[in-house]
């Protein structure tokens, strides 16, 4: 239950409801495609007149479209609804090392996909970003494109929409939506990669209907977390909330490029167990890459093992406080520390029983690399501002 702001409101008008109403059928065409207008007038409540005049205007704005012809076995044979599958969003996931770009339909399914090195300046990087964008957007010439979905490996200003902090990225205060938005003519959204996670789980998971306190967890070169509780992303001041990557767990620690001592995420993360295992110094560039890490210890590499274990038991130390502060019923860890579960996740489930005693223990999810969570967020990113309820201000 939300409070109403009044100091910040909006009287219901006949434009509201019929805004609330549009945005219904819209939603119960996304999920019982195809349906027919007679189907979508029973299961929403509203005349029928009223649903045929909402899908005309849906079919007018290029949202959705009339598909195959149903077969009843007599009498009138009605038009089915579906969504327009030629409205298609172009999505950006920014990892230090690549980035990864897709072009999907409204129901998150990828058309193509295609990956690029992250430059290390961000004027180089936006060069070759745009001119990788405008070629996509160019290679479908019939499709309606509603926008672009960014997730970033750290956080955007809400108001500023700067990216200004990305402590793995090195980049300082940089605008990314203006100049895509520039070279592309459509809107950008930006989000941090973790809340782009809890996004493609609240819109795209398989229990997508159900959702209502879940944590991502995204563990890469640092640690990302995305809270979602009472039924919405937990945003914070500024959009900063979810930072758990980053709280001190040993002010004597090592030192973490947020420039603090100890964070989670120097124990914790990919870079932490290159680091176990090669002895290097922290913030050392590393000499091997996760991946061969998780092949060594696969392959009975005793060293790399080991290295995989001390991750889990720091895994599992940061997630005990998520669970004892926040206590979600569900926890999905995601990235690629989740092939390695069968060694990891014992001993993550350990330490958290060990550490957060309160309630009933969370279901721990290692997410399928294959679901691609990070890049489907950002068509969540894009697609929540027309299906998620209207916001109120
Ligand atoms: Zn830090």
């Amino acid at each position: 239950m939300q409070k109403i702001d009044l100091s910040n409101f909006r009287l219901a008008t006949s434009g509201t409801a019929r805004e609330i109403n549009r945005r219904i059928v819209l939603n119960l065409i996304r999920a019982r495609q195809p349906i027919s207008r007679a189907d979508l007038a029973r299961l929403s409540g509203l005349q029928r007149s009223t649903v045929s005049l909402i899908a005309e205007q849906l079919i007018a704005d290029r949202w959705i479209v009339e598909g195959a012809t149903g077969r009843l076995p007599r009498g009138r044979r009605p038009t089915y609804l579906r969504l327009n599958g030629d409205r298609l969003i172009l999505g950006i996931d920014i990892r230090p090392t690549a980035t990864r770009m897709g072009v999907a339909d409204l129901n998150a399914r990828f058309l193509t996909q295609e990956t690029m090195p992250t430059a290390d300046t961000p004027d180089t990087f936006l060069d070759q970003l745009t001119q990788r964008a405008r070629r996509l957007l160019g290679s479908y010439p019939n499709a309606s494109w509603e926008g672009i979905g960014i997730s970033l490996p750290g956080r955007a200003d809400r108001h500023s929409h700067r990216l200004v902090f990305a402590p793995n990225l090195a980049w300082k205060d940089v605008d990314l939506k203006t100049p895509m938005e520039q070279a592309t003519g459509l809107s950008v959204e930006l989000e941090n990669a973790a809340n782009a996670c809890v996004l493609s789980e609240v819109w795209f998971g398989p229990r997508s209907d159900t959702v209502q306190d879940l944590v991502v967890v995204t563990v890469s070169e640092g640690i990302g977390t995305g809270v979602f509780a009472n039924g919405q992303l937990v945003m914070g001041n500024g959009g900063f909330a979810g930072e758990f990557g980053h709280t001190v767990l040993d002010p004597a620690g090592p030192v973490c490029r947020c420039g603090n001592r100890g964070c989670w995420e120097v124990f914790a993360s990919n870079s932490a167990a290159l680091r176990y295992y090669t002895g290097a110094t922290p913030g050392a560039a590393p000499q091997l890459a996760f991946e061969d890490l998780l092949a060594l210890a696969e392959q009975g590499d005793v060293r790399a093992g080991r290295a995989l274990e001390e991750m889990a038991r720091h895994l599992g130390a940061g997630i005990a406080l998520l669970v004892t502060g926040l206590a979600p019923s569900r926890i999905m860890v995601i990235g690629e520390v989740t092939r390695a579960w069968r060694r990891v996740g014992p001993i993550l489930q350990r330490v958290l029983a060990e550490r957060s005693r309160t309630h009933t223990p969370p279901e721990i999810e290692p997410a399928e690399d294959t679901a691609q969570p990070r890049l489907r967020g950002t068509i969540a990113l894009v697609i929540q501002k027309h299906f998620a309820a209207p916001p109120i201000t």
